[in-house]
């Protein structure tokens, strides 16, 4: 069963060492800085050469790994996860990284991504005799692992991700080695640095500057690189024809000061603020973002049309999650709580507000009405993504197809609904030219116009256009 969506929400993180002393503070630290990526568990497994031990827990880096449980958490290599559910749902038996013990040894695993084969895989094993302890899509590899009957775990693990279909980034660590795989589209980011003789893996590259690392390179798709004690070796498990990262990572899941494949999250989002302004020049008194991740392409779009950038929006940083509000009136109202409009800002003005999606378009009405509540004359709205007409099946949470409010309508009918004098959407073309391409090769774009690099399977189909 795949789990109720409410928007469009970012994804799991993820953060190994491997030969460093202090491997389980790096740890915390990197992921730290990926916790925008999911709040929702997060866990630890660290190994002394010997045996895996892990902490994890259902909350935020800093709740779960307290000095106490930090004191667990000795060795020199660890892997860990922050969490956001998507397939499998929450609970704490799917925090990450799940840890197996077997009489082959031990096997830790964390994953960012989404499988699309998960139920067909399910099924296959469960027939086989798995029993799985998790209602997540990241433990099939494991079982998958364990029956392939190779001896070597480098075999194991090749023949096993072999026959994953999807978006994953998974790190595999036992007692003597990390792994790290990407799949064969590369559909998330995952790059490599190193830090002494150290090495490090992140989901971003902000988690190098967190603890000091230098970048070395992103992780090739299709790529299983194979960390221990000798070095690092880097072999292909599968050949990538259609290369395809995730364009929502640069638009709004990881943090400005990441780079993805050498392109600056803040830079491509500037651009697209800039390329905005050149495909709807609007006549207006100031340019606000929606804070946080909208502010970068406010900037641009400010710049380029030469009106002012202002603070128009405030977010409240210390109010809770929304999902623990229980009840749509509640959720309503830890919007208002979470975001303010600037009376002194906005009073009187014609007002350019840029966001970097519009999902179900509930939020986007709400600020528009902030807005309008505070004295704004004209609120007119830009949006640095296409319109998201169809959901993403690799792990970002974007509703379902029938959630979705430009799949059946017309940007003048979402104008409209929202309540804006004005909607423009950055068109595809500009988007790539933002990010410094000429056509849409090596990027998936599946949300916005339903090409898909990878087969998608008809269980998950069902769920996803449910009517
Ligand atoms: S479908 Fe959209 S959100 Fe999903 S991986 Fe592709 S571009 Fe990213």
């Amino acid at each position: 069963m795949l789990p109720e969506i409410k928007g469009l929400n970012e994804e799991c993180g993820i953060f190994g060492v491997w030969g460093h002393q202090d491997a389980a503070q790096l740890t915390y630290y990197g992921l730290h800085s990926l916790q925008h990526r999911g709040q929702e568990g997060t866990g630890i497994v660290v190994s002394d050469g010997k045996k895996l031990k892990g902490v994890k827990g259902e909350g935020l880096v800093a709740e779960i790994f307290t000095s106490e449980a930090m004191k667990e958490l000795t060795g020199t290599s660890a892997i860990g996860h922050v969490r956001y559910a998507t397939a499998g749902g929450g609970g704490y038996e799917n925090v990450q990284p799940l840890l197996f013990h077997s009489q082959m040894g031990s096997l830790a695993l964390a994953h960012n991504g989404n499988l699309v084969n998960v139920n067909s895989l399910k099924h296959q094993l469960e027939a086989q005799g798995s029993i799985f302890q998790t209602s997540s899509d990241t433990e099939v590899l494991a079982h998958l692992m364990k029956r392939s009957g190779y001896s070597d775990s480098k075999d194991r693990a090749k023949n096993a991700l072999s026959m994953l279909k999807g978006a994953y980034a998974y790190l595999i660590m036992t007692e003597t080695e990390l792994m790290v795989a990407l799949d064969p589209h590369g559909l998330r980011p995952l790059s490599l640095g190193s830090l002494g003789d150290a090495y490090v893996v992140a989901s971003e590259t902000c988690a190098f500057d967190v603890v000091g690392a230098e970048y070395i390179r992103d992780i090739r798709p299709g790529e299983l690189l194979i960390i221990n004690d000798q070095g690092l070796v880097s072999e292909q498990f599968a050949v990538s024809s259609t290369k395809a990262i995730c364009t929502m990572e640069y638009i709004y899941f990881s943090r400005p000061d990441s780079n993805i494949q050498g392109i600056n999250v803040h830079t491509a989002r500037k651009n697209m603020g800039k390329r905005l302004a050149m495909e709807a020049p609007i006549d207006a008194d100031v340019v606000t973002g929606v804070p946080d991740s909208s502010i970068s392409a406010a900037i641009g779009y400010a710049e380029a049309a030469g009106i002012p950038y202002e603070m128009g929006l405030i977010k409240n940083r210390y109010v809770g999650r929304t999902f623990i509000q229980p009840s749509q009136a509640l959720r309503e109202q830890g919007v208002k709580m979470k975001l303010s409009a600037v009376r002194g800002v906005v009073e009187g003005k014609r007002v350019i507000m840029v966001d970097d999606s519009i999902v179900r378009g509930t939020t986007s009405r709400r600020i528009v009405n902030l807005l309008k509540e505070a004295g704004a004359t004209e609120v007119h709205v830009v949006i640095s993504s296409p319109p998201i007409k169809n959901p993403c099946f690799y792990g970002i949470d974007t509703s379902t197809k029938e959630e979705l409010i430009a799949s059946d309508k017309s940007v003048e009918e979402i104008r409209e609904l929202i309540g804006a004098d004005s909607l423009t959407f950055i068109s595809v073309e500009g988007m790539m030219n933002a990010l410094g391409q000429e056509g849409t090769n090596g990027y998936c774009l599946g949300c916005f116009n339903g090409n898909y690099p990878t087969e998608i399977y008809p269980d998950t189909l069902q769920y996803y256009y449910q009517k």
